[in-house]
């Protein structure tokens, strides 16, 4: 049985399950590489050079370590995924970067993904994914549809259950997860999903809010309408492929009444840069939410991230008896 590595890092969190169930489909065993530690970090950041963004760094760490445990690697270009809307340029060339600079890699499967040139062009590349396990395209197309099917049922476990997208896979291998109470008062996370869930670069931060007694709430969680209607009031039309999960969640989490916002950002990201400050901007405008902006890095200190966090937490508290002084 051939066996495909998946590195859990940069898109792994969005598409895992989609990818799983197609090459499951296809015949072949998935190995998905540990979760991030000190050691993936040092390894991947060892590989590149020190300007590269730390999520980039993440992933050539878990390329590395999955190096002798798979026959290749799963590594997709994503260009587009809708019609003139892009993606950085990180991912444009992330299968040819991982080569260059980690040439013991395995053979690398680098599908190619541009909505752009047309649904004929996805089909093929498909295809010709595929082709490494099946030369039947009855085959190949059942494995598709099957994926696109489990990528729908993820989105809507996400959307419906309120759950995150590690919960969300564990709770579709059959993992059991505990449903935060709607009661509690909810604080929102925005920025890229290999950010926020990975707890090792950013020092488990969705567990810290969970301890303080609050309820986490992240982009996954928002419909697709909810993220548009968010991004067309700020910006108008999107460009980048993440404004969804940076200015359409942050956007929408400000005028949602959760108790504080946090904006998690990659230092070194360019689009993050930009689409973090017209978070900020709008919520100074707006003057109603408590928000503060994380960024993250090789070098971040739990301490720094922990001292932060508190100084956060009580300012909403504060904020909170004040109105509760104000209405006695
Ligand atoms: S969007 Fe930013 S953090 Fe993500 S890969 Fe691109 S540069 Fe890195």
């Amino acid at each position: 049985m051939v066996k495909v590595g998946i590195p859990r890092a940069l898109l792994y969190y969005q598409y895992y399950p989609m990818w799983r169930r197609f090459f499951e489909g296809l015949g072949a065993e998935v190995i998905v590489s540990p979760p991030t530690t000190q050691a993936t970090l040092a390894s991947g950041s060892s590989r590149v050079v020190a300007d590269t963004c730390l999520p980039v760094k993440v992933s050539c760490g878990h390329v590395l370590a999955l190096t002798d445990k798979c026959d290749c690697i799963f590594i997709p270009a994503l260009r587009s995924i809708k019609k003139k809307i892009y993606n950085c340029s990180k991912f444009l060339g992330l299968p040819d970067m991982t080569r260059a600079v980690i040439p013991e890699c395995p053979p690398i499967l680098d599908i190619d993904i541009d909505i752009n040139k047309g649904k004929r062009r996805l089909y093929q590349a498909i295809y010709k994914l595929g082709r490494h396990f099946s030369w039947n395209p009855l085959e190949i197309r059942k494995a598709a549809l099957a994926a696109w099917q489990a990528h729908q049922e993820y989105k809507e476990l996400m959307v419906n259950q309120g759950l995150t997208p590690p919960r969300a896979i564990a709770s579709i291998s059959g993992e059991e997860t505990t449903p935060t109470s709607p009661d509690k008062a909810a604080i929102a996370l925005v920025g890229h999903p290999y950010l926020l869930y990975d707890e090792l670069i950013n020092h488990r931060l969705i567990h810290r809010l969970e301890q303080a007694g609050y309820r986490v709430l992240t982009p996954e969680m928002l419909t697709a309408q909810e993220l548009e209607t968010a991004i067309t009031r700020l910006t108008g039309r999107p460009y980048w492929t993440y404004e969804e999960e940076v200015v359409g969640s942050g956007g929408h989490y400000l005028e949602s009444g959760v108790a504080g916002v946090i904006g998690v950002v990659a230092f070194g990201c360019g689009p993050d840069s930009l689409m973090m400050d017209m978070v900020q901007r709008q919520a100074i405008k707006l003057g109603t939410t408590p928000f503060m902006s994380l960024t993250l890095e090789e070098h971040t200190a739990e301490a720094g991230v922990v001292t932060r966090l508190e100084a956060f937490l009580d300012m909403i508290q504060r904020k909170k008896r004040k109105q509760a002084d104000i209405c006695v």
